[in-house]
């Protein structure tokens, strides 16, 4: 497919000025930085989009950066997790870096700058600093241990580093303006004291960087020309130039930060530290949850990549932080889907249908296209048999003339099969439909070229046949919240939104041919939804999770 023409968003205006003024071509480079502390979700998807979407199209590096500088938070389990998942998306990064692999450079840069009278020691508490830092409108306060020495610095520090002080003891300082009306430039913590086994380091250090000292820093280390994040750090800027300016020489190229609005879903969460809990709480299972907004989460439920990169490329960067519906992704995976799925017949409630004058013990094996889209997807045969499964919501005794389905004296047309004509119900002993009982017209089988077969009947129905008809576990989805922002209650908790009925499990039948169908594969069960095989699954017990239905069921209910 052509790709759409439109024009630079504004990232790329930036780098299409930096190209013109002060970089050259082989010199951008990109990184996608994620913190090591959850599964990554939907809006990260949306910062991998960006970077690695920039990589492709200057044909520059990107980098995949974890930013492990909090060892409280961070495991290998969510290493592995978010290589997985950019993986999966289809992108390549250049080098897989580690903040960690850069704690020495940061300390000996950390040293120089207490050298040069541009950090300190200090040693109160952080709710004393905190007492300190002042308003936006009130300067704050000089901590009384700001002038000590070089040599008391140098000492304080390495004793830092060595674990010979306590946990909450000292902290490292710049030195830099408690009067700024930038709060963050008030003298911003550069070092704690933590003695935590660290995923990577173990425990080789005692003291670990603050984020405003590390990233910069590994952005200038791995020579990233421009270093894109979320729009809450835009005050942070100044920080990260200054920094920068500390460890970097004259006339060395310096990386950049340019902030994007964050792109938040409606019904879900985006927030590792919200998805954890929820984890944690057993609201959902797992983080590949189908109903999780995580990579994974969407990958298990039966999105592709492709439906994800069009997805944030579609709803694109922007300067203004905003809730996109999720009838949106949804939108995505069906248009993706459609074209990629192969077509099955399942029934996910079934009432039986018996043609009384179909010849008891025959059956035919009839030719279904798999995928109308795609012709080279070919076709399949689907047995047929006297006694079938239709949906009980495809049959009414008596229904006024818009309802195109199957009523009592009516023809329809079997999906890949023959028009059958209702005759009548069986009920049990309270009402209910037991069998539903119908003629068929021998000579108009799908595809025959009989003048019958191509009489046209208004409703189509799709059908199993029940001797052959395999019977299996399906999971059906729905919103995880029931609200379209369960942060945007300021009395509430967001836990307090939770759809009580996100999932629900049924018992469907579905044709035979799935019996061999492997996990993740996935198909459009004719006229009800896209579906995929969970991982739960075993061998010849397919269990199916829908993706999402065929048309946008909410925009009704709405
Ligand atoms: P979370 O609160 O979920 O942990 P985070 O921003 O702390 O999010 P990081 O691991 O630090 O998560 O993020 C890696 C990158 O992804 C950062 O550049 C961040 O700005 C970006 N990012 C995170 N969430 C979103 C979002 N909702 N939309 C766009 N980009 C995002
Ligand atoms: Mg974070």
């Amino acid at each position: 497919m052509a790709e759409e023409k439109r024009s630079l968003n504004f990232i790329e205006q930036i780098i299409e000025e930096d190209l013109q003024n002060t970089h050259k071509k082989e010199e951008l480079k990109f990184r996608f930085p994620p913190e090591p502390n959850g599964y990554l979700h939907i809006g990260h998807a949306s910062s991998i989009c960006l970077n690695f979407g920039l990589g492709e199209k200057y044909n520059a590096p990107v980098n995949l950066r974890f930013d492990d500088t909090n060892p409280i938070k961070e495991e290998q389990e969510f290493v592995d997790a978010i290589k997985e998942d950019v993986l999966w998306l289809g992108f390549k990064w250049e080098k897989e870096c580690y903040a960690s692999d850069y704690f020495q450079q940061l300390y000996d840069w950390a040293v120089e700058m207490i050298k040069n009278g541009d950090a300190y020691v200090d040693s109160q508490t952080s709710e004393e600093i905190a007492l300190q830092k002042g308003t936006p409108t009130d300067p704050g306060k000089e901590s009384q241990y700001r002038n000590r020495s070089v040599e008391e610095n140098l000492d304080l520090f390495e004793k830092m580093k060595n674990g010979e002080t306590p946990e909450r003891g000292h902290v490292l300082r710049a030195k830099i303006d408690m009067t700024s009306p930038n709060m963050l430039m008030r003298d911003p913590v550069m070092y704690r004291c933590l003695h935590k086994n660290h995923h990577r380091t173990n425990d080789t250090w005692k003291i670990y960087p603050m984020y405003d000292w590390a990233h910069g820093e590994s952005d200038f280390i791995e020579n990233i020309s421009h270093s894109f994040c979320t729009l809450e750090f835009l005050p942070h800027r100044e920080l990260y130039n200054w920094f920068v300016e500390k460890v970097s020489k004259e006339g060395e190229l310096k990386p950049k930060q340019r902030e994007f609005a964050r792109r938040n879903l409606s019904h879900t969460v985006v927030s590792k530290r919200k998805l954890m809990q929820l984890v944690e709480q057993g609201v959902v299972n797992s983080w590949d949850d189908p109903r999780m907004p995580t990579i994974s989460g969407l990958r298990r439920r039966g999105y592709t990549p492709n439906s994800i990169r069009k997805f944030a490329d579609s709803i694109g960067v922007g300067k203004r932080e905003n809730m996109i519906d999720v009838a949106h992704l949804e939108f995505c995976a069906r248009e993706d889907l459609n074209k990629t799925a192969p077509r099955v017949m399942g029934v996910l409630d079934p009432v039986k249908l018996v043609i009384t004058n179909y010849e008891e013990g025959k059956e035919e094996w009839l030719e279904a296209e798999n995928n109308p889209e795609d012709e080279s997807a070919g076709s399949r045969e689907i047995p047929f048999s006297r006694e079938l499964y239709i949906e009980k919501e495809d049959f009414k005794e008596s229904a006024n003339r818009k309802f195109f389905r199957l009523t009592l004296g009516k023809e329809v047309r079997l999906k890949n099969a023959y028009i059958i004509k209702g005759e009548e119900v069986v009920k049990d002993s309270e009402g209910n439909i037991t069998e539903i009982h119908c003629t068929y017209d021998p000579k108009s089988k799908s595809g025959s070229g009989t003048e019958e077969s191509k009489r046209k009947v208004k409703g189509t129905l799709h059908w199993v046949s029940a001797k052959h008809a395999l019977e299996t576990e399906i999971r059906l989805y729905d919103r995880l919240f029931s609200v379209e922002n369960p942060d945007g209650d300021k009395e509430k908790d967001y836990m307090e939104f939770v759809n009580p009925d996100s999932l629900e499990v049924i018992k469907g039948f579905v044709e035979p041919s799935l019996k061999s169908a492997g996990i993740q594969d996935k198909f459009q069960f004719q006229r009800i939804g896209y579906f995929c095989v969970d991982k739960d699954s075993k061998e010849g017990e397919p269990i199916f999770n829908r993706t999402v239905g065929l048309r946008d069921s909410w925009a009704k209910i709405k």
